[in-house]
């Protein structure tokens, strides 16, 4: 870590986020995070980025801030680019004027998930929906604007904050004594905490280096494996149970289903898998295998969960 790492220099966009309250709980990233929250930036308000970077002179800014909401997106095209596409691009071009180095995130789903193999970085994008067009954009803005940024593309992000599958699976085997989940999705369930302790490796290992190390670019981080969105569900609710969550539902009532059984707005990648030999080799990062994290999350949630039950 640099001279300077004790002092609150990395600036922090979506601290309230999945990914940003990880990086907030981190270890070796707390003592540095200043949190620059809604109030103060708002992404689809460029002068508020740019007057945020230009006060605070940050070493660091990772935007964990994003337009998440794949389906709304499909009907707030303007929203999803301006915060996806048009500030990405903003904090980039503001990063570079006062030195700054820029960690952003970015999606699987800017493929079109054709492929049967991993995706490496270099594979060609075909984003499906207005989500992966505006991330796939901010991407570019980033990489256009800003000579010192890593933009990590990761998947089903899921943690104990927030909503995401797993929390949505849990619930719904607590209420219910049947689930339909669909099968032909293929990807790798990713933990926030993941993403943070492999941000704070990147920031580690780049705090001093200049734009033309080569480690700077575009890398894909996912946890190790792959899984259908049904196959998924089916282990939260095997692990879950071991650790003593009242579920009604069983592994063996999870039901297979295909997507047309759930028509969306968006459309998805049926196959998402994300190649990481890249971060493996150019950080010594070895992804977990993902039902490491889900059996973590799923142990938070149920510390969480504790105090009330003894309550009702
Ligand atoms: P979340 O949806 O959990 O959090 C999004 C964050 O962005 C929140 O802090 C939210 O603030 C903030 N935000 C949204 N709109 C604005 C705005 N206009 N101005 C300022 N802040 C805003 O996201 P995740 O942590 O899940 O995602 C982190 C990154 O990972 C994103 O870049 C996302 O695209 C990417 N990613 C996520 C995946 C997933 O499955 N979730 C999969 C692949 C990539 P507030 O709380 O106030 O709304």
């Amino acid at each position: 870590m640099g001279a300077e790492a004790s002092h609150r220099d990395l600036l922090l966009l979506g601290a309230s986020g999945q990914v940003g309250r990880a990086i907030c709980a981190h270890d070796q990233l707390a003592p540095r995070v200043a949190i620059a929250d809604r109030t103060s930036v708002d992404l689809t308000e460029p002068a508020s980025i740019r007057s945020a970077i230009r006060s605070a002179r940050p070493r660091w800014i990772v935007n964990a801030a994003a337009y998440t909401n794949v389906e709304l997106a499909e009907d707030e095209p303007e929203r999803a680019f301006a915060a996806n596409a048009v500030a990405p691009r903003v904090i980039a071009e503001e990063a570079q004027t006062v030195g700054a180095a820029v960690v952003h995130y970015s999606t699987d789903y800017v493929f079109d998930g054709k492929a049967r193999e991993p995706y490496a970085e270099s594979a060609a994008t075909a984003p499906l929906s207005v989500y992966a067009a505006s991330k796939l954009d901010g991407e570019r803005g980033i990489a256009e604007s800003c000579e010192r940024h890593v933009t990590i593309r990761t998947s089903w992000v899921y943690s104990e904050h927030g909503k995401n599958f797993l929390k949505t699976v849990l619930r719904l085997a607590l209420e219910r004594d049947k689930l339909t989940i669909v099968d032909d999705e293929t990807g790798v369930p990713t933990a926030a905490h993941e993403l943070a302790a492999v941000t704070a490796v990147i920031v580690a290992s780049l705090d001093d280096v200049a734009e033309n190390d080569a480690r700077w670019g575009l890398y894909h981080y996912a946890a190790a494996g792959a899984t259908s969105r049904h196959a998924y569900a089916k282990d939260i609710v095997t692990q879950a149970s071991v650790r003593g969550f009242p579920l009604l539902a069983t592994p063996d009532s999870v039901i297979p289903v295909s997507s047309a059984a759930f028509p969306m707005k968006a459309e998805r990648p049926g196959y998402s898998v994300l190649s990481t030999s890249k971060i493996e080799n150019a950080f010594g990062i070895a992804p977990p295998p993902w039902q490491d994290s889900v059996g973590q999350v799923l142990e938070r949630l149920k510390t969480e969960a504790a105090p009330e039950a003894r309550h009702a």
